[in-house]
C-alpha cells in the first residue's frame, strides 16, 4: 500500500522481532492506528495482522504480514510473523531483507529465549540497526523497567550490535491500540527514533565494484561481452577485473561498458550492462561467475551457515539429515555440489530444524555473510539457509 502523497519519499524494509507473546503483533497494528490519525497510514487491526496469508517463499511456507505506513521522514514495509517458526524462516530465507528491526520485550518478563534467538538472526543476516521498544510498561514500575533496559542493553552488545547506542523506548502498544493519548505518545516516540537512528538504504557506488554474471557472448572481431546487474560499486573503461567462481580466477580488464547498447565510461550499481573483457575466451566464462574489482572478493569453498530444513507438509524431507550430506546448493544464478557437516556434538537435523553447519563446495566460490541459499534433492528444496561466515 502506498500513500500517493509520500510517493517519491524514500523507503525502509522493517519488522517486529522478539520472544512470542511480548507485543510484536499488538505494536504493529498500534504503529497503523496512531499514523492513521495523522492519515500517514490505513488502520491494520490486530486480528487481520495475526491471520496473516501464507506465503510460499523458495518452496518453503511462511506467516507474514506485510504492512505499509509512512512518517514524515520516509515509507515503510514492516514484517510481523504470527510465530516463532515463521520467523525463523522469514530471516534465514532473507524472505524479506530487513533493513532495520524493533526488538519487541515486554517489560514483565525481560529477554527470553526467543529474544537471543532473534538477535542471533539478524546478526546472521546482515541486519544493522536495531532499536528496542520495551512494551507492557503499563505493568510495572520505572525500577524495573531500568532494570530491564540495562538487561537488554547488554545483551545486544553481546550479540554485537551497539547496546550503549541503540535506542530504548518504553511504552504500551496495547494502551495505545486503545487510544490512551499517554501512551500513544510512546509509539510516536519509537517512530521518531526509527526515523532518526536507522538509516535508509542506498545504492553502494563507492564500494570496490562487483557484476553478477547472467548471461555471456561473443561479439565477432570484439570478443566476451558479459551481461548482468552491477551490485556494487562503480566500473569504469579500463579498469583492472577479475572473473571469478566454479574455481577460476581469471585476470582481465574492462574493456568496454554498454548500457542500453550504449558506449559510456562508466556505470554504477543497479545499472544493468554489457561489459566487453579483454582476454577471455567464451568458453572460460559461466553464468553464476563474479566479475569484480581487483583483489577485492576471495573465492572459498568452505563456508559457515545458519539452515533451516523444511518439514514434509512444507514439501521437505520426511527423514533426518546426518553428517556429510551431499546434494546441490543453489545461491544467485549458479548451482554447485556440496557437503554439509553437521558440528560435532550434533547428530542429525530433522525436518523443521533449523542450525549452525559447515558447508564445502566442490568449486571455489564467492559467497558473502548474508547470502542466501537453498539446498535442493532431485529439484525439490529440502532446506533454506544463511551463509554466516567465509572459512580460509
Ligand atoms: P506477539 O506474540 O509478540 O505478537 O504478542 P501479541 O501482540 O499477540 O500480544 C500478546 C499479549 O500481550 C496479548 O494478550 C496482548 O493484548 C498483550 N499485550 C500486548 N501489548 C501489551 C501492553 O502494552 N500491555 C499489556 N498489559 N498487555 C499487552
Ligand atoms: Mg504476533
Amino acid at each position: 500500500r502506498t500513500f500517493s502523497a509520500k510517493e517519491s519519499q524514500s523507503h525502509l524494509n522493517i519488522g517486529t522481532i522478539g520472544h512470542v507473546d511480548h507485543g510484536k503483533t499488538t505494536l504493529t497494528a498500534a504503529i497503523t492506528k496512531v499514523l492513521q490519525k495523522d492519515g500517514l497510514a490505513d488502520f491494520v487491526s490486530y486480528d487481520s495482522i495475526d491471520r496473516a496469508p501464507e506465503e510460499k517463499a523458495r518452496g518453503i511456507t511462511i506467516n507474514a504480514a506485510h504492512v505499509g505506513y509512512s512518517t514524515k521522514k520516509r515509507h515503510y514495509a514492516h514484517t510481523d510473523c504470527p510465530g516463532h517458526a515463521d520467523y525463523i524462516k522469514n530471516m534465514i530465507s532473507g524472505a524479506s531483507q530487513m533493513d532495520g528491526a524493533i526488538l519487541v520485550v515486554a517489560a514483565d518478563d525481560g529477554q527470553m529465549p526467543q529474544t537471543r534467538e532473534h538477535l542471533l538472526l539478524a546478526k546472521q543476516v546482515g541486519v544493522k540497526n536495531i532499536v528496542v521498544f520495551i512494551n507492557k510498561a503499563d505493568l510495572v514500575d520505572n525500577e524495573v523497567l531500568e532494570l530491564v533496559e540495562l538487561e537488554i542493553r547488554e545483551l545486544m552488545s553481546d550479540f554485537g550490535f551497539d547496546g550503549d547506542k541503540s535506542p530504548v523506548v518504553f511504552g504500551s502498544a496495547l494502551k495505545a491500540l486503545n487510544g490512551d493519548e499517554v501512551w500513544e505518545k510512546s509509539v510516536k516516540q519509537l517512530l521518531d527514533v526509527i526515523d532518526d537512528y536507522i538509516p535508509t538504504p542506498s545504492r553502494d557506488v563507492s564500494s570496490p565494484f562487483m557484476l553478477p554474471i547472467d548471461n555471456a557472448f561473443s561479439v565477432p572481431g570484439r570478443g566476451t561481452v558479459v551481461v548482468g546487474t552491477i551490485g556494487r560499486g562503480t566500473m569504469k573503461k579500463g579498469a583492472e577485473a577479475e572473473l571469478l567462481g566454479f574455481n577460476n580466477k581469471m585476470k582481465t580488464i574492462v574493456n568496454d561498458i554498454q548500457v542500453f547498447k550504449k558506449s559510456l565510461p562508466q556505470a554504477i550499481a543497479g545499472e544493468n550492462v554489457g561489459i566487453l573483457l579483454r582476454g577471455i575466451k567464451l568458453k572460460q566464462v559461466q553464468r553464476g561467475m563474479l566479475l569484480c574489482a581487483m583483489n577485492s572478493q576471495k573465492v572459498s569453498n568452505r563456508f559457515k551457515a545458519s539452515i533451516y530444513f523444511l518439514t514434509k507438509s512444507e514439501g521437505g524431507r520426511s527423514k533426518p539429515v546426518t553428517t556429510k550430506y551431499i546434494q546441490q546448493l543453489f545461491s544467485k544464478t549458479w548451482n554447485v555440489s556440496c557437503r554439509i557437516d553437521l558440528d560435532d556434538n550434533v547428530n542429525m537435523i530433522m525436518p523443521g530444524d533449523h542450525c549452525t553447519v559447515d558447508i564445502t563446495l566442490i568449486w571455489k566460490m564467492v559467497m558473502t555473510s548474508g547470502q542466501a541459499f537453498t539446498i535442493r534433492e532431485n529439484n525439490i528444496t529440502v532446506a533454506t539457509g544463511i551463509i554466516t561466515e567465509t572459512l580460509p
